[in-house]
């Protein structure tokens, strides 16, 4: 049995949004992962279903800022989704146009890029479905759990408070949201010792899921020049910081175009430091082109850590950045020497030796 984890007051409003809009967006964040596609492709699919929606009727989109990775595109009805990137006059279109904006896996409008602002624009109402720290305050029912594993959880805990998913879950609802399950715990190895998540998963198993076949597509399906960027991470571009645990691998444009980097072929490369047996730290520094208008180029890093060694805060305060206590990420304009020398500057402040 699952408990009840959200309050009955913000179910029933969510549930009231829900079932009475007729033009909905489904929003999630800049470079979506397993969990920011699982949990919007689940809310398209319920809603479809529950609804009596027909694809092509004009009641319900997923906008994302930029594109997936291909690793998630075999996930049902991932066509569907628009790129604002890449189709911005689309989705501006039906931005502009809702009359339920349900945004999942943010905490605030900055982190869906330029949509964010045009979300603002449009004063309907707005569902928050997340489980990041601290959501800002612009929607109209905020269901925010830091504790959650993943979005996914908390939009199965949504339906299931509803009373909308017993052993009756549609499949491609189903496969959805077991992806973001999955992926946000490094397949049920990290923040995942709820056993609630495993009543989840056996009612996913019920409702059809091949959670076999679900890994396999995630994380057996890279190109050869993928696994050797990530070997190349690994053997000649990891340096160790011993007396703090830390692990810190930069890769530049010019070398991530070495190996003809795509979106997402460094996913998970910062977790692998963590496999050595006294490494509690891992950071990854990706240099990415310029934005348009800007003629420096930007730093992506992400964080890792292990057990109560928070990193989010040395995200936040010194990359504008943020995410979770052992996962979290930031952003730093300026060369990747430069990102790579403000860390050097500020770890000693923000990690722990022992
Ligand atoms: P990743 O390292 O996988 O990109 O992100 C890890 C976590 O940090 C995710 O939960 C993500 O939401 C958060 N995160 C990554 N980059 C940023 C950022 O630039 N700003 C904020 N606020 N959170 C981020
Ligand atoms: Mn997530």
């Amino acid at each position: 049995m699952i408990s009840n984890s959200i309050d009955s007051c913000l179910v029933t409003s969510a549930a009231e949004l829900l079932t009475t809009s007729q033009r909905v967006v489904v929003f999630t964040h800049m470079a979506p992962d397993g969990d920011a596609m699982g949990s919007s492709l689940a809310v398209y699919h319920w809603l479809m279903q529950a609804r009596n929606w027909e694809p092509e009727s004009g009641h319900v989109a997923v906008v994302v800022p930029n594109a997936f990775p291909s690793f998630l595109s075999w996930l049902p009805d991932s066509d569907r989704i628009l790129v604002y990137e890449s189709q911005s006059e689309k989705a501006r279109q039906w931005i502009a146009e809702a009359d339920l904006h349900v945004c999942l896996d943010f905490n605030e409008p900055k982190r869906i890029g330029p949509a964010g602002e045009q979300l603002l624009q449009n004063p309907c109402p707005k569902l928050l479905i997340d489980h990041h720290l601290n959501p800002s305050d612009f929607a109209t029912v905020t269901i925010s759990q830091p504790q959650a594993s993943s979005t996914c959880e908390l939009v199965y805990r949504l339906l299931w408070q509803m009373g909308c998913v017993r052993d009756n879950i549609p499949l491609n609802v189903a496969t959805s949201l077991y992806t973001g399950l999955m992926t946000d715990t490094g397949n049920f190895s990290y923040n995942s010792n709820n056993p609630d998540i495993y009543e989840m998963i056996a009612s996913l198993m019920r409702a059809g899921i091949d959670k076999d076949a679900i890994y396999d597509a995630v994380f057996n399906q890279y190109t050869e020049d993928r696994v050797r960027l990530v070997g190349y991470g690994l053997y000649r571009k990891m340096q160790l910081v011993p007396e703090y645990h830390l692990a810190i691998i930069t890769l530049s444009i010019e070398e991530l175009q070495r190996f003809h980097y795509q979106q997402g072929d460094t996913e998970g490369l910062v977790n692998m430091p963590l496999q050595m047996s006294d490494i509690y730290y891992s950071v990854f520094l990706r240099e990415q082109e310029p934005k348009p208008g800007t003629p420096k180029p930007v730093v992506k890093l992400s964080f890792r850590s292990q057990g109560d060694r928070p990193v989010n805060i040395f995200a936040h305060e010194v990359f504008g950045g943020g995410g979770h206590m052992n996962a979290a990420g930031g952003e730093f304009v300026g060369t990747l020497y430069q990102a790579l020398q403000r860390l050097m500057n500020n770890y000693p402040k923000y990690l722990k030796k022992d």
